[in-house]
C-alpha cells in the first residue's frame, strides 16, 4: 500500500489534507468505459484507494447513471460504442444537478484539437491513454476539492 500513501500526500495545493479520501464518506466515481481491461484496472485501483465506483459501458448508460446517482466525479472514455463521450457530456451538463460535476475525458486519441473538443463539450480535464494511475488519482483529487 505504500505506493498509494505516496499519492495521497502529493502536495498539489495548500488544502492537501482535504484531498484525502474520507473513509466514512468516500467520493463516488462514475467510470464510463467500454474496455473490460480498463474497467478492471481502473476500478480495482480506485477502489483500493477508497473511492466508490459505478460503471457505465456506453454513452447512454453514462447519462442514466449520472442522473440516477449524482456522482462526485465522472471519468468519461471518449471512444465508446453508439455514442462517443462528447455527446453524453453535453447531455449531462444540461441536467441542473450535474452542471458542475467534474468530468474527465479518457482518450486514446492524442490528436491536436481533441483537448479543445473535450473542453468545449463541457469537460473539466483530459487524460490520454495509456494513462498513469497515479496521474489519474492526482487529477481526481484536484477536481474533487475545487
Ligand atoms: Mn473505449
Amino acid at each position: 500500500m505504500s505506493q498509494y500513501n505516496a499519492i495521497a500526500s502529493v502536495p498539489t495545493s495548500t488544502t492537501a489534507s482535504s484531498q484525502d479520501v474520507n473513509p466514512d464518506n468516500p467520493p463516488l466515481i462514475l467510470l464510463a468505459e467500454d474496455n473490460e481491461t480498463n474497467i478492471q484496472t481502473f476500478s480495482s485501483y480506485l477502489t483500493a484507494i477508497n473511492y466508490r465506483i459505478i460503471l457505465a459501458r456506453n454513452g447512454l448508460e453514462a447519462i442514466a447513471q449520472a442522473k440516477a446517482n449524482l456522482p462526485d466525479i465522472i471519468l468519461m472514455d471518449i471512444q465508446m460504442p453508439t455514442m462517443d463521450g462528447l455527446e453524453p457530456t453535453r447531455q449531462i451538463r444540461l441536467d441542473p444537478n450535474l452542471i458542475s460535476t467534474p468530468i474527465v475525458a479518457l482518450t486514446a486519441l492524442a490528436m491536436e484539437g481533441d483537448r479543445d473538443r473535450c473542453l468545449a463539450a463541457g469537460m473539466n480535464g483530459y487524460i490520454s491513454k495509456p494513462l498513469k494511475l497515479k496521474q489519474l488519482a492526482r487529477q481526481i483529487a484536484e477536481l474533487l476539492v475545487t
